[in-house]
Parts: C-alpha cells; sequence; structure tokens
C-alpha cells in the first residue's frame, strides 16, 4: 500500500516546474516583443514612405538606415516674434530644404554649411522631431511641411492620413494642423508638401490660414500648381507670408541644378528676395556645398527676411 502511494507521489510533477517554465516562458515573451528602439525605427521606414513629389519627378534619396538616437535637446519656449520683418528691404535668396524627416545624416550635412537654411519637415517622417531639435538647436529656421491633397492620380494613390484633403471640414483640417504642429516642434512657418489639387481650393486655404494666424504661422506657398490660390489667400487674411520662386532640383542632373540656380540668382536681382526650394537628394546636396563655397555670404537669406508683411 505504502509502496503504491509512493509510486503516484513519483508521477507527479515537481511543484516548481509550472512556476519556473512559465518566468522561462514569460522571459522568451519579453525578448522576442521587446521593443528595440533603432531596429523598430529603421523598420517602419520603407520605401513606401518616402515621400512622392509632384514638381520632382526623380526618386529621392534613400533613407539612411544607420541612424544614430535622437540627441536630447531641453523644450526651450519658443518666442514667435524672435525674428524680424523686413521682406520689403531685404535682398538675396532664401533657401528652404523640403521633405525632410527621413534622414537626418543628410539634414547634418545642410545645418552644417553656415549659411541660412528653413528646414521644411513632414510630419509623418519618422525623425520628424529629431529633425525639428536639430534644426532649431543649431539656429534655424524650422517650418511644418504640410501634405496637402495633389492632383496626380498617380500621386493621389499615395496619399497617407497625414495629408489634408479637399473634402475635410474646418474641424478637421484643423485638428490635422495641430498634429501636425505636434509633430514637428519648433515650427515658426509652414508650406505645402504636394498640394497641387487642395492649394486651388479657396476654402480649405482660408481654413489653413486661419489656423496660421491663430498659431502664429507664416505660410509659404510651394507652388505645386500654377492654381494655387494659397499666396493671395495667406496675403488677404493678413498673414505673413512668401512664395517658392524657382525649385532648385526638379531634375538632379547637375547642369539643371546649375541652371536652377543661376535663375534663382537672376530672380533675386531683378526682384529682391527670391525663395528657393530644394530636397536632400545627395546630387543637390553636393552642389550647393560647392557652390556655398564661392556665393557671397549676404546673399544668402534667412527665409523670415523675404516674407511679405501685413501692412498696417
Ligand atoms: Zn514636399
Amino acid at each position: 500500500m505504502r509502496k503504491s502511494k509512493r509510486k503516484t507521489r513519483k508521477k507527479q510533477h515537481p511543484r516548481w516546474l509550472y512556476p519556473a517554465l512559465f518566468g522561462i516562458l514569460t522571459v522568451l515573451v519579453a525578448v522576442l516583443i521587446w521593443p528595440n528602439d533603432s531596429q523598430y525605427d529603421v523598420n517602419k521606414v520603407t520605401q513606401s514612405d518616402v515621400p512622392v513629389y509632384e514638381d520632382i519627378q526623380v526618386a529621392p534619396s534613400q533613407v539612411d538606415v544607420h541612424e544614430p538616437k535622437a540627441i536630447a535637446i531641453p523644450p526651450q519656449v519658443i518666442d514667435k516674434k524672435i525674428y524680424q520683418y523686413n521682406a520689403l528691404k531685404a535682398h538675396g535668396i532664401a533657401l528652404v530644404i523640403d521633405d525632410v524627416g527621413y534622414n537626418l545624416p543628410a539634414l547634418r550635412r545642410v545645418l552644417g554649411w553656415g549659411i541660412p537654411v528653413a528646414i521644411a519637415i513632414i510630419p509623418n517622417a519618422p525623425y520628424a522631431k529629431e529633425a525639428a531639435e536639430m534644426a532649431h538647436k543649431t539656429g534655424h529656421v524650422v517650418m511644418l511641411h504640410m501634405p496637402m491633397e495633389p492632383a496626380n492620380p498617380h500621386y493621389r494613390e499615395r496619399m497617407d492620413d497625414s495629408f489634408l484633403r479637399g473634402d475635410m471640414s474646418e474641424g478637421m483640417v484643423r485638428t490635422m494642423l495641430r498634429h501636425g504642429l505636434e509633430k514637428v516642434p519648433y515650427a515658426q512657418g509652414m508650406n505645402n508638401h504636394m498640394g497641387s489639387f487642395l492649394t486651388s481650393m479657396p476654402e480649405p486655404m482660408a481654413w489653413v490660414m486661419k489656423f496660421c494666424q491663430d498659431y502664429q504661422l507664416f505660410f509659404i506657398d510651394s507652388k505645386t500648381s500654377s492654381k494655387s490660390v494659397a499666396s493671395d489667400i495667406a496675403a488677404s487674411s493678413g498673414l505673413t507670408w512668401g512664395s517658392r520662386r524657382v525649385f532648385l532640383d526638379n531634375s538632379v542632373k547637375e547642369d539643371d541644378i546649375k541652371q536652377a540656380w543661376l535663375s534663382a540668382e537672376r530672380c533675386a536681382k531683378r526682384q529682391g528676395g527670391c525663395i528657393v526650394i530644394g530636397h536632400p537628394h545627395p546630387e543637390t546636396l553636393d552642389f550647393l556645398e560647392r557652390q556655398m563655397t564661392h556665393v557671397k555670404p549676404k546673399m544668402m537669406r534667412v527665409v523670415t527676411d523675404l516674407l511679405h508683411v501685413p501692412q498696417g
């Protein structure tokens, strides 16, 4: 009798077995699902996340996958009035680099040139916040590069949920813009990413300008369509505004970039101020780096110097 009892006990699993197995399983699951920051971010960025262009027909730069962690910068109180509006007196070229937030090493190159460059950041870009912090820390103007609905069906297919669309209500437009600002800290102004459809619509543009006024943002019309009414509505809304005059890299062939730059120089001579938009393509950055070694320093202006200021 005693013998058979002992046998029965032997068949039972030891009491520690289940807690031990549970512990091992928990550790395994934790290792598998625990987010690894750098891998997580990098894996999030696929080729389909890289922005498309309306005016820019070339493929954008590759996303850099060897990105160090974001630099830590303490939050600062933004004084929106730190810049002076000198549009009527200023002459020169103001450079805006669009579509920032995908490639921080490329941005680091731009910020190291020692000239004023406005950094226009796409809110849904994986490194939007880091890019804004880097640009702000180095004294450059930060802009929200707000995605807006394009007209071209090919580009419309690639819209994501960060785009302002023509069928949105004012409340929705404002919510989207607020989300955009949250993702791009330190933004002093805004310009449109794509938007050939939306910028031709007076009502949503009036809502955008009202938002800019409420948040003390300037607006630059990227002019992705000749039908854009954005500048007119910005001006009539009493905003500080500007309009893109030259796209530097519609084609990234060296000679085409050179010709675009020459037309920007002519435009600056003829009209006083010229807002030029480029993109962080290696070809564009190579060209600008070479160009900046022999451009007159006073030729390059802070973008806020070349904006139109409301009268009165
Ligand atoms: Zn863009």
